[in-house]
């Protein structure tokens, strides 16, 4: 590898690999980074159905509630009325019989009154019966999607280290064939703009858009020198010089 540390032609060959090496890691590690993340978010969703069945449940507590104080209610008017009849036995005048007749006939309808609010009341319940029961699909249902999206999630993070394992081989081999030096240069330019060694079109550089000088053209023409650009500091290369044949 020490020909190849001398030679710069093999030196910028290396770079444009590390680059792409670097460039897939990225992407690999992007994709690892992402799987938590689209996890929770996923795990949201079987979240907010658990919040669903927990409001459709208190609901149905509340109908539970008050058709228990619809039936007390019943109760007591049952129980006024049993002793409105008892009374009747004891009238001692028409005008005390009657009177009691009629109260009688209103505790009877308000009785019935009440009875038809409980039956409502039942149709109220099974309605937030119902709620409550599709409420428990709707989680079964998510919780069973989550799972099987979770199950496809890891297998495809296990994939995605496999191909950031391969990418660090990868990228130390390729990184002991470049000198030192040269790689202290890279490395610091990566840190600071996520990529480090970029084309030069015609005068351009590719990873800021500025323009050349003549002379780090030339250079770069040459391909026997490391040509860094001066205003972002990235390395530079042609590809058209790569591929001539070594003069
Ligand atoms: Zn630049």
């Amino acid at each position: 590898m020490a020909s190849d540390a001398d030679d710069p032609r093999q030196q910028t060959f290396q770079l444009v690999a590390l680059g792409e090496v670097d460039r897939q890691r990225a992407d690999a590690q992007s994709l690892v980074d992402a799987v938590p993340r689209v996890l929770a978010a996923r795990s949201r969703s079987s979240k907010d159905a658990q919040s669903q069945l927990e409001a459709c449940q208190d609901k149905l507590k509340g109908f539970k509630a008050h058709l228990k104080t619809l039936e007390l209610d019943l109760a007591d008017r049952e129980s006024a009325l049993s002793k409105a009849n008892g009374n009747l036995l004891s009238a001692k005048t028409n005008q005390e019989y009657s009177l009691l007749v009629a109260e009688i006939g209103r505790k009877r309808e308000e009785k019935g009154a009440v009875e038809e609010r409980i039956l409502e009341q039942f149709e109220v319940l099974k309605q937030g019966e119902e709620l409550v029961r599709n409420a428990q699909a709707r989680l079964a249902e998510a919780l069973e999607e989550y799972k099987a999206f979770e199950v496809r999630a890891r297998s495809e993070l296990a994939g995605h280290q496999q191909e950031l394992a391969r990418l660090d081989e990868r990228r130390d081999q390729v990184r002991r064939a470049i000198d030192p030096e040269v790689l202290k240069i890279y490395d610091r330019v990566y840190k600071a703009h996520g990529d480090a060694i970029v084309r030069a079109e015609g005068n351009t550089c590719q990873g800021c858009f500025s323009t050349l000088t003549p002379n780090d053209r030339n250079r770069l023409l040459s391909g026997r020198q490391l040509v860094v650009c001066r205003a972002c500091q990235r390395i530079l290369y042609m590809p058209e010089v790569l591929q001539a044949s070594p003069s």
